[in-house]
């Protein structure tokens, strides 16, 4: 018999491509939660992944060639103009949804410059969209189920639902879902949330954007709405909490290798007498960067004694450098790096060492497991799985603490085990760094032992396992009501 097919759509495919001088292509596998999520799911049905390969090939042999390369690899790739990428990638999705999403007001200023006019902006989103859908049906056959995922891609249940009514679909925000009433500032409110209520299931990382979602359905579509789900035209659309997680075992088996824990003993020598303390964030306004500055500012203030005796290695990975916000939240991280290590520093010790740079997979597991307080002060994040990495890099001989932010969607799932710190409130977060760093040795373990147990059980497997059977049974209530 032929297996059910598990299609999932999102922007990105989970590869890197780059063409070789002989004219065949180098594809390497992107390692990130969704993927690591889904290769377990691969066992038991056949995937195909359906996304944008990430380069501009115009239509002819050479795209025939990748896409014949990629399809072997079960991917589709959907191809993108430069001109659709522009408007729906980065004008849409990124200066329109995920600002949005993450409480950040629309830009004014760059919606006065035709070239990224909103209006313009949201056709090429609706373009796009169209074509995955239709990438999407060109692969679809009766009985597979169809997960979409993420804000790039909130029309997609819709246009499928157009062509086939009967057929499974879920739909997943990787964001947070903000309050109806800052959702509601967006001017094609309605058109979107009708377009992802089309899925059978609607997933998102915590109970309170779940809880947004559906208020916002019920006040701006004026729906039928409970805590479960929301009542359609068509039917009902099932609204729950999926909180993501990540594949502990690749990190527990990188700190056994010899190359981790040779860089463990070299972060050790380096940092003798001193308690390392760690950020690890892209470069974004969301992940309140300056907030975890000015917070350690104020405790080195505070707290002059351990001047020499700790500091903090902030590794920030540069995003979108070339939007303006980006780069002036670059030089006011500096300029307060600066301020902090003029001020505080000495020949020997430097309190702040910054880093513009992503690290090598090895690295950053032994910088995890060198620290001895970890600090996350995201403004707004999803979920956040630094937090999550960082705890599976722990052991309980030696457990560090982790300071993270009320704001972060871990702080859902793993906030029980962690300080939880409101990173607006400079003096709060700046007394949580001097509780973490003081901290008695069994309040450690035992905070650790919670929040270990619980990276290790929520695994981005066991999601993507949940998600998947709870769509099945959606889907199968919804027949029997018909
Ligand atoms: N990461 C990386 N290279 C680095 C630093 C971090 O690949 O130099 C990874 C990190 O391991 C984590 C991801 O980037 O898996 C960040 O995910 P998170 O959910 O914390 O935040 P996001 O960047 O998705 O907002």
């Amino acid at each position: 018999p032929v297996r059910e097919s598990l299609i999932i759509a999102a922007n990105r495919l989970p590869v890197s491509v780059k063409r070789k001088a002989d004219g065949t292509w180098d594809v390497r596998p992107s390692a990130g939660g969704l993927v690591s999520a889904l290769l377990g799911v691969r066992k038991t049905y056949g995937m195909t992944w359906i996304g944008w390969p990430g380069i501009f090939i115009e239509p002819g042999p050479e795209r025939d060639s990748l896409t014949a390369t990629l399809r072997r690899q079960n991917l589709l790739p959907v191809y993108l103009t430069k001109s659709q990428v522009e408007l729906y990638y980065n004008g849409y999705c990124n200066n329109v949804l995920w600002s949005l999403f993450h409480y950040v007001p629309l830009n004014f200023e760059a919606r006065l410059n035709q070239e990224t006019n909103m209006t313009a902006q949201w056709v090429a989103y609706k373009e796009a969209n169209r074509v995955f859908a239709d990438a999407i049906m060109s692969v679809y056959r009766d009985g597979d189920i169809v997960w979409a995922h993420d804000y790039h891609l909130m029309l997609v249940p819709e246009m499928l639902r157009q062509d086939v009514e009967t057929m499974k679909i879920g739909w997943f925000l990787h964001t947070p879902f903000p309050s109806s009433e800052i959702y509601r500032m967006l001017p094609m409110r309605e058109a979107l949330l009708h377009g992802c209520l089309a899925a059978d299931l609607v997933g998102f990382h915590t109970y309170d954007y779940a809880r947004h979602f559906v208020s916002a359905t019920s006040r701006i579509l004026g729906l039928e709405a409970t805590p479960d789900g929301v009542e359609t035209q068509g039917g009902f659309t099932r609204v729950a909490a999926f909180p993501i997680g990540i594949d502990p075992s690749r990190f527990t088996a990188a700190l056994r290798t010899d190359q981790v824990q040779d860089h463990i003993k070299e972060l050790q020598e380096r940092f003798r007498g001193r308690k390392v303390m760690l950020g690890v964030d892209r470069l974004d306004m969301i992940k309140g960067i300056p907030h975890k500055l000015l917070a350690f500012e104020k405790f080195l203030i505070e707290n002059p004694e351990w001047k020499d005796k700790c500091c903090l290695i902030q590794i920030a990975v540069p995003t979108r450098s070339e939007v303006p916000e980006y780069q002036k939240l670059a030089s006011t991280v500096h300029e307060i790096v600066g301020r902090i290590n003029g001020r505080f520093g000495s020949i020997g010790s430097i309190p702040i060492q910054h880093l513009d740079c992503s690290m090598q997979f090895p690295e950053l597991c032994a910088l995890y497991s060198v620290t001895d307080v970890m600090l996350v002060t995201s403004q707004r994040d999803g979920m956040n799985l630094v937090s999550y990495e960082f705890v599976s890099c722990q052991n309980k001989s030696n457990a560090g603490v982790l300071v993270l932010s009320e704001f972060a969607g871990a702080a859902q799932s793993i906030g029980a085990g962690a300080l939880l710190v409101n990173p607006h409130n400079v003096t709060e977060v700046a007394h949580a760094i001097k509780e973490a760093l003081t901290m008695p040795e069994a309040e450690k373990i035992e905070r650790h032992r919670s929040s270990f147990s619980h990276v290790s059980t929520h695994t981005a497997q066991a999601w993507a396992d949940t998600f998947i059977s709870e769509l099945n049974d959606t889907h199968v209530e919804a027949e029997l009501r018909q």
